[in-house]
């Protein structure tokens, strides 16, 4: 039996259809329990009253009262209490009039307990004695003998308690659920199956102890007290049950649904919808700058910060709305019912309000922001993974806008949708392993040997197939994507280079910087993580680092370098000549290599023309700065010989080699490199 009313405490509004059921149910239930005492009669009662059985009976029920078995999905202490077989036994022995009185006796106590208002409690008693009646009445209509000589059902009578536990239960569950369906002003019959089956089955096994207990209370008072220990096994074992269902579908950190529990629930309120002809909303929140809470301030203070948040959020929506975290410091919000885009907007906008307040950790106060999209069923989607999709790009427009809170909007116009719906396939691309590295080597040009391996990334892409970097780059360095982006290339490439080495293959690997990686404060850890983690030795990683990124902030670049260069990793400028980088600039910078862009040795074949002549300067001031140059899109082999004629020590190009696969990496090697390998080692 349900504890009908949620956890919320606040009466029903005088006059409302839930406040008339409520004084309907809980005026029968006063009457029905006036007659029945009455019947019974002010001698039989003080009879009663004197045997310890009765007494020891209410113990039971109280107790039993306060330890309802736990059932997955339901709010605590809703379950079916364990004094069930006791109520039970006390109709079947004694007929309604004791086991009404004792029944409600323990509602009241359970109810003072357990702080709830006298209304719910009147309520929850008023609803077992009607429900306790039903049981007598069949009893007694089926089985006129068991209630006239109270005492033990044998046999066939068997069949009549069990009737009468179903019209109990069914009349019980009816009560509640009308009320529950008024309360949250749904229909009937959409709370009506929700754990029905196990609440039948819960039902049935306490239901079942009745008859035993029966007999053992016609035996010795001693007895009944030992029927504590199956039922506080079912009831602990019940609690751990719950336990783990709330572990799977919760976030440990903040309490929160996870993704799976906001899929699950999302997939059902969409089906419901689509029935009802309603409207789903699905809030997708991202905290704007949580990184440098987490980075400069360390996790715990983050996770603490994530934890109140939490708690902001699930106090900021109504009961039904789901509020989940999809991990990070990224929030999911269902809502079950929603009218249209405009309400969603208005419950984003609350939140956004609720954490707009300053938190205060460790003496000081957090600003924190968030950017939030909206997706609607049926409007913008009509499955669950596209409304969630839908939901990131609206999120992805409000943070590069810092507009805090979009709608999905299809009506931009197309370019900037397919760049949208990008983002978020790349986005999901990210976490479902769809990056890959090719590795194009590089050739020492006076030996014609391999010096190394450029790591470059593809994106296979489920649909158009594998994608080069000006496809989607653009996309990633413009949004919050560029973080995992580069732990994953970092990642894919070092534990390659791990393999490498162990058959032999020991070259250093370049990787790819973007403009904000470099910048962002957390990359030397980033990278320095990524190589312990692989167990690859420093020396054996070249970032290479694009001249456009250390024109665009000078000083910071050059800070940013510095700091990489303390790991020990080498580093490279990238794409030399495309910029208005200047060679003075050059001269400060801790760097091991210079690569010369396909578009400047292209000029080198020009023959004596004045580009040719100030490329061939350029080469010659990068030797003598110490550092080495790799000339890059040599696609011809008098290219190549230009290349080395000029002085680079270097050259990469289709002449020597495309990308490659990694697969195709060793045996490329052993018929290409393998006697420069040896004499590197
Ligand atoms: P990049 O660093 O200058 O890389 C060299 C590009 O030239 C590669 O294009 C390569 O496939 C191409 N290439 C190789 N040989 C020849 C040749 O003989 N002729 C010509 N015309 N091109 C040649 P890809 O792989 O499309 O990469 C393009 C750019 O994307 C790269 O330019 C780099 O800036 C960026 N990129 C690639 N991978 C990453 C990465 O993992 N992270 C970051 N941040 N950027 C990357
Ligand atoms: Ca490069
Ligand atoms: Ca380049």
């Amino acid at each position: 039996m349900k504890d009908p009313i949620g956890t919320r405490d606040i009466g029903p509004r005088v006059g409302t259809p839930l406040w008339l059921y409520m004084v309907g149910a809980t005026a029968a239930g006063a009457f029905l329990l006036g007659v029945s005492v009455l019947g019974l009669g002010p001698d039989q009662l003080f009879l009663h009253a004197r045997e310890p059985l009765v007494w020891v009976m209410l113990c039971m029920v109280v107790l039993g009262e306060l330890r309802p078995i736990a059932m997955p999905g339901q709010a605590p202490g809703s379950g079916a209490p364990t004094s069930l077989p006791f109520t039970f036994a006390l109709v079947i022995f004694y007929g309604l009039p004791i086991a009404a009185l004792v029944q409600c006796t323990a509602t009241v106590v359970a109810g003072v307990v357990r702080t709830h208002a006298a209304h719910r409690t009147a309520f929850n008693a008023a609803q077992y004695v009607l429900s306790l009646g039903v049981a007598d009445a069949v009893l007694r209509l089926v089985m006129p003998g068991i209630i006239t000589t109270p005492g033990v059902p044998v046999g066939g009578e068997i069949a009549a308690v069990a009737l009468a536990g179903a019209a109990s239960f069914t009349v019980n569950r009816i009560l509640v659920l009308c009320a529950v369906a008024m309360h949250e002003r749904v229909p009937l019959r959409q709370v009506m199956f929700k754990g029905l089956r196990q609440q039948i089955l819960v039902s049935m096994v306490l239901l079942s102890l009745a008859p035993l207990i029966v007999i053992a209370m016609t035996h010795s008072v001693l007895y009944v007290p030992l029927f504590a220990l199956p039922l506080g096994a079912l009831y602990t074992s019940s609690l751990l049950l719950v336990k783990r269902d709330h572990q799977a579908n919760h976030d440990e950190l903040t309490g929160l649904a996870n993704r799976k529990l906001l899929t699950v629930r999302s997939r059902r309120e969409i089906v419901r919808a689509h029935q009802n002809g309603a409207r789903v909303g699905l809030l997708l929140l991202d905290l704007d700058r949580f990184k440098e809470v987490n980075d400069t301030l360390g996790h715990p203070t983050g996770d603490r910060l994530l934890q109140t948040l939490a708690h902001r959020l699930t106090h900021s929506v109504r009961p039904n709305d789901l509020v989940s975290r999809l991990g990070g410091d990224e929030f999911a919000i269902l809502l079950p019912q929603v009218r249209d885009t405009e309400s969603a907007r208005e419950v984003a906008l609350r939140l956004r309000g609720a954490l707009a307040e300053p938190v205060r950790l460790d003496g000081m106060d957090f600003d924190l922001q968030v950017s939030t999209g909206i997706a609607l069923y049926p409007d913008d989607a009509t499955d669950f993974e596209s409304l969630m999709q839908r939901a990131d790009v609206a999120m992805y427009v409000a943070k590069s806008d810092r507009t805090g809170v979009e709608s999905y909007d299809p009506g931009k116009d197309r370019n900037s949708t397919a760049r949208l719906s990008m983002y978020s396939e790349l986005r999901r691309g990210l976490a479902e392993g769809a990056l890959e590295m090719r590795y194009q080597p590089k050739i020492g040009l006076a030996d014609g040997l391999p010096v190394g391996f450029e790591a470059l990334a593809r994106w296979r892409h489920p649909a158009r197939g594998l994608l080069t970097p000006d496809e989607f780059l653009p996309v990633i360095e413009h949004s919050n994507l560029f973080r995992a982006f580069t732990a994953q290339v970092l990642d894919i490439t070092l534990a390659r280079s791990a393999r490498w080495h162990a058959e032999g293959l020991s070259l250093p690997v370049s990787v790819n910087l973007g403009v904000r990686e470099l910048l962002c404060p957390d990359l030397p850890e980033t990278v320095a993580a990524a190589l312990r983690e692989h167990g690859v030795a420093a020396e054996r990683l070249v970032l290479e680092v694009g001249e456009q990124t250390l024109i665009a902030d000078p000083e910071a670049a050059t800070a940013a370098v510095e700091r990489l260069r303390g790991l020990g990793v080498g580093l490279a400028l990238d794409d030399f000549g495309t910029g208005h980088f200047t060679l003075a600039q050059l001269v400060g910078l801790p760097l091991d290599e210079v690569k010369i862009h396909e578009s400047f040795t292209a000029r080198l074949a020009d023959g004596d023309s004045h580009g040719h002549t100030v490329v061939r300067a350029s080469i010659t001031l990068v030797r003598a700065l110490g550092m080495r140059a790799t000339a890059e899109g040599v696609s011809t082999a008098p290219l190549a010989e230009a290349a080395r004629e000029s002085g680079c020590h270097a050259a990469q190009g289709h002449h020597f080699a495309a990308p490659m696969d990694p697969r195709e990496v060793l045996p490329w090697w052993s018929a290409h490199g393998t006697e420069n390998s040896t004499r590197s080692q």
